[in-house]
């Protein structure tokens, strides 16, 4: 049986090869698992070209939880949080900080446009109360790039912490964690590395880690138990997902094998650009403009013609074997298409496909 491909940001299209590596039932205690994360931790720190001055840290839950685990263990009661916002996902940083009761600043840019050091550096100069910074490497929402090396550049010279939710970026476009000067960057199985749901990772330098003794709000989502643990013995503290760690493990060999991050970022642009030269041609019109737009998810204005309806054109495109995505956008109407997890042109020009038949079907002529 094969599904839908997902044009998704996760879960995504994996391959069969991920998936198969589920079908074991190993323990927890057992060596062979605790092996597994010890793959795993090394192999993280490889992709982000980190040395032993990090450390990779897994935690059970999807991303929410990872970044959640971040903010929650890091940021001190006196600490300042500033959060740097162009679209749902610095939004969702934000509520997070709330319910935890972080004092937070907020940053805000148009969803349209990326975060800007220059502003970071200023807001940081003006006020010195600020002692936390974080920002999205790929904001999902719309596809924009945020340009995290020189963002770290401005938070690093005036010695706040630099915390970045790299979910849909990493392992999908070229990035070097210590050039980029995050003191903790977060990511989950499902996104770029091609592995199923089921846990997140903070890649952490150990000094900062070590310096957050005694911050953490929640007894779970605590990073620094989470590593102490995973040091002493290679364990999880509660429960690991062992089957989404096997499928991981064998996602990051097909990384590898693949030609690392630099060859997936090829693919997922290859993708980008046929999707892009599609459906221009058949008369969407893409939201990003090209500067900021990442290869990572691509974001269309729904057409304003009046028999356009979103829900019929997902349903209709789902029917013929395709699942795109809504927007999340606050302000216009879009779509998006995923352009990450095993999948390339061949899928790709079939969605088109799909698309201009279920654009006749609609009788809606953008040309
Ligand atoms: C996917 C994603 C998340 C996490 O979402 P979950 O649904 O909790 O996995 C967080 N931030 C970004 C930028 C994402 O793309």
């Amino acid at each position: 049986m094969t599904d839908k491909p997902l044009f998704t940001p996760g879960p995504l299209t994996t391959s069969a090869t991920v998936k198969r590596a589920m079908l074991r039932d190993l323990g927890s205690r057992d060596a062979e698992f605790i092996q597994a994360v010890a793959e795993i931790r090394s192999g993280l720190l490889a992709v982000a070209g980190a040395d032993d001055t990090y450390e990779a840290i897994l935690l059970q839950g999807s991303g929410t939880f990872g970044v959640e685990a971040m903010l929650s263990s890091v940021v001190p009661r006196d600490g300042v949080l500033l959060l740097c916002v162009n679209g749902a996902y610095g939004r969702r940083m934000s509520d997070i900080a709330d319910v935890h009761g972080i004092a937070t600043c907020i940053y805000e840019e148009p969803e349209d446009e990326p975060i800007d050091p220059v502003v970071v550096a200023a807001t940081l100069d003006a006020d010195p109360t600020i002692t936390h910074v974080a920002v999205v490497h790929c904001e999902t929402t719309t596809g924009i790039m945020n340009p995290v090396e020189d963002i770290g550049a401005a938070v690093r010279g005036r010695g706040a912490t630099y915390l970045v939710d790299g979910m849909s970026a990493f392992g999908g476009v070229p990035f070097h964690l210590p050039e980029s000067q995050a003191d903790f960057y977060v990511s989950s199985a499902n996104k770029c590395i091609e592995g199923v749901p089921g846990f997140s990772f903070a890649l952490c330098k150990r000094q900062s880690l070590l310096a957050t003794d005694g911050i953490a709000r929640t007894m779970s989502l605590d990073l620094l138990e989470q590593w102490r643990r995973l040091e002493k013995d290679g364990q999880f503290r509660f429960t690991p997902p062992t089957h989404a760690l096997l499928a991981f493990r064998q996602a990051l060999r097909e990384l590898e094998a693949e030609g690392g991050v630099e060859a997936r970022c090829a693919r997922y642009q290859r993708n980008h650009d046929a999707v892009v030269r599609g459906l221009c041609a058949l008369g969407f019109t893409v939201y990003l403009r090209p500067e900021v737009q990442g290869p990572i998810i691509t974001s269309f204005l729904q057409p304003a013609h009046p028999n356009f309806d979103f829900t019929g054109f997902y349903q209709s495109l789902s029917d013929k074997g395709h699942v795109i995505y809504p927007g999340k956008l606050s302000e216009v109407a879009c779509f998006r298409i995923g352009n990450i997890g095993h999948i390339g042109e061949p899928e790709i020009l079939a969605l088109i496909d799909a698309i201009r038949l279920t654009l006749s079907e609609m009788e809606v002529s953008l040309a």
